[in-house]
Parts: structure tokens; sequence; C-alpha cells
């Protein structure tokens, strides 16, 4: 993948290569710049590189790692919240918070608006409904000290149980801007919901690259067919119909002659209706 300009200077203002200057004085810098230049040198010194101050290949691999902490938890399981935790038939409501505590580069009130956008945006497409609580969520998110190079991480709901809780984290060291928080934000809030990652077009790849904010087809697709689309549970898809038998099919000719019933029966009348009226013929 080559990245865009614009791409690597947002990755590198993400990891905090340009130190705590504000996102928007950075956007649109030319490719020789200096301060680009600066944060390629940093990252360079950081992850042990020679320090050539150009955007080469090692240094664009290095920096395009997964920026989401995640591992492949669901492995193709339908990771989802159970059903009938309310008592209802429904998959209704998972509360969740988030504390705002030490975000950077955004404020602490702006960092709660985004999480609930974030939040809401998911709710909007299916039938779990995220409703925020001050405390004693299903899903608390909060900022943390979460891993080098790693803007977020959340755990899935696989094998969860009614009355569990879950925790959704964004990086405390990042200089966040508004695009990024609720791009990482809804991506985590995503995996919350029991989404995997998907490198295709979803809020659920595993690089933040600002090419969606919400959640696209493919992923409304995959929270209704985890929690349907009014919070009423998937209907099962009906049992795929076997070919109903031909007419001439021997054993249903066979069934209707002697009207047999166990599997015995069958072989021990085929063979005697065999044996019976067709004999070989003799030479
Ligand atoms: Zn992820």
């Amino acid at each position: 993948m080559k990245l865009t300009i614009q791409q690597q200077v947002k990755l590198l203002h993400l990891h905090g290569h340009f130190g705590s200057i504000p996102y928007g004085d950075v956007v649109g810098l030319e490719d020789n710049h200096k301060l680009t230049l600066d944060a390629v040198e940093r990252f360079q010194k950081e992850n042990g590189l020679e320090r050539d101050r150009v955007y080469g290949p090692v240094t664009e691999s290095l920096l395009s790692r997964p920026t989401c902490g995640v591992n492949e938890q669901a492995r193709g399981q339908l990771c989802q919240w159970p059903k009938n935790c309310n008592n209802s038939e429904d998959y209704t409501t998972i509360t969740i918070s988030f504390d705002p505590r030490g975000v950077r580069g955004i404020s602490e009130d702006k960092a709660v608006e985004l999480a609930e956008k974030a939040a809401k945006a998911w709710s909007d497409v299916s039938g779990i409904h995220l409703k925020f609580v001050e405390s004693g969520a299903q899903l608390v998110g909060s900022m943390g000290s979460i891993g080098r190079g790693v803007l977020g991480l959340a755990q899935l709901p696989c094998g969860i149980r009614c009355g569990d809780s879950l925790w959704w984290k964004l990086q405390i060291t990042t200089q966040w801007n508004e695009e990024t928080f609720l791009e990482v934000g809804t991506h985590e809030i995503g995996h919350s919901e029991g989404h995997d990652h998907h490198n295709g077009k979803s809020i659920m790849t595993t690089h933040a690259l600002g090419d969606y904010l919400k959640p696209t087809a493919y992923d409304i697709a995959q929270a209704v067919k985890r929690y349907g689309k009014d919070g009423l549970a998937p209907t099962p898809e009906p049992p795929v119909d076997p070919d109903p038998p031909a007419t001439d099919d021997l054993e249903v000719v066979y069934a209707k002659l002697f009207e047999y019933n166990s599997d015995d029966e069958v072989v021990r009348k085929r063979s005697f209706f065999v044996d019976d009226i067709w004999t070989p013929p003799t030479l």
C-alpha cells in the first residue's frame, strides 16, 4: 500500500511524532516540509531505523502497523451479546459509559460528545441500542495506556453471558483530532458489539486512515446479522428444502408398493422384491 503524503502525515501525527502540534496545523504539509521531515526522523530514531529523513518502504511498513490492538478474536464465529438478558426476546439495550479523563488534542466534553456519536452510529443501524449511563455500564470506555503505536483496544463479547461487562479504551498518549477520535471510537465500540476486523470497505479496518467515519454497508449488514434490524432477534434462516424426490425414484416406488417403514424392512423387502421380480436371464 502506497500512502499519500496526507496519510503519512496523519499516521505520524497519530503516533505523536509532531509533538503537541495540533492536527489542524500539520494538515496539508508538503512532502519536504521541515516539520514532516523532523517527524519522520523522530519516528526512525525511535524505531531503530536509519535516520535518513526519507519516508521509504521500511518506514512506511512500520508506521502502517495495525493501529488497533485487537487480535482476531472472533475468528469467524458470530460473536454477539446474548438475547433475553432483560427478560425479553429482543436485544434492547446495552449500557455504555466513557470516561474522557486524560484525553489529549481535544476537550473532554468533545471526547464524550464524539463517543456518544460513535455509539449512536451503531444503535441507528441495528437492533442493539447502546445507551449512555454514568456508571455501572456493560461497556466501560476510558482513555488508557495501551501499548506502543496502538490507538485503541476493546474486548469482544465472544461467549459473554448476561451480567458480564466489557471495556474499550483509546490511547492516552495520542494527540487526537475530532475525525480520528470518532473513527477509532466507532471502531472500538464496533468490537464491543462483536465485530471482527475487516480490511475492506468497513469502519473495522485495522488502520485508521480516515476512509470511513461511520459503519459502512458491510458493517450494517454484519450488525443486522447479529441483532436484527429492529431489536428482534434475527429470524433463523429456514433449512434448505431438499430436492423433492422424483416420482420415478426407486426408493419411493418401493415404499409405495410395500408400505414399509424401518430400514431393515426396506432392505429385506427390496431384496425380496428384486429377487422375486427380476431374475437374471439364463444363458
Ligand atoms: Zn480493531
